[in-house]
């Protein structure tokens, strides 16, 4: 089928506009996401961001859990301990 054909047979798709769109739920993706709400608080200014993930769900298909430095968590999120993060 064409463009013009899956149209006229099931006319138009839905659209959401972001400001933002991450491609990728792994931890580079989820970090820029996170990174740019960070920044966006600080000065005051909403800005809407998505991420789009093919997995199941975001971080489906990410770390083995074996090992992990946090040294990336913790200049995301100082307090990750306190906020109970396991
Ligand atoms: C077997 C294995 C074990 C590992 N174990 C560890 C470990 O114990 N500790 C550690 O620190 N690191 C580990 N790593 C490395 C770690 O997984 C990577 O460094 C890390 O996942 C890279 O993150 P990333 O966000 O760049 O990419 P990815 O984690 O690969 O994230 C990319 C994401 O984008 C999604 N995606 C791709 N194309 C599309 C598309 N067109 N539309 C929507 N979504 C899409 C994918 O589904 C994926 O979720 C391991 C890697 C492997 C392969």
């Amino acid at each position: 089928m064409t463009p013009s054909e899956i149209l006229e047979q099931f006319g138009p798709r839905e659209a959401m506009e972001y400001d933002v769109v991450v491609v990728g739920g792994g931890p580079a993706g989820l970090s820029t996401a996170i990174r740019l709400k960070q920044l966006s608080a600080q000065k005051g200014q909403d800005i809407s961001v998505v991420v789009l993930e093919k997995g199941s769900q975001p971080g489906a298909h990410i770390l083995s859990g074996a090992v992990m430095d946090p040294k990336a968590l913790t200049e995301l999120f100082p307090d990750w301990k306190e906020l109970g993060a396991p």
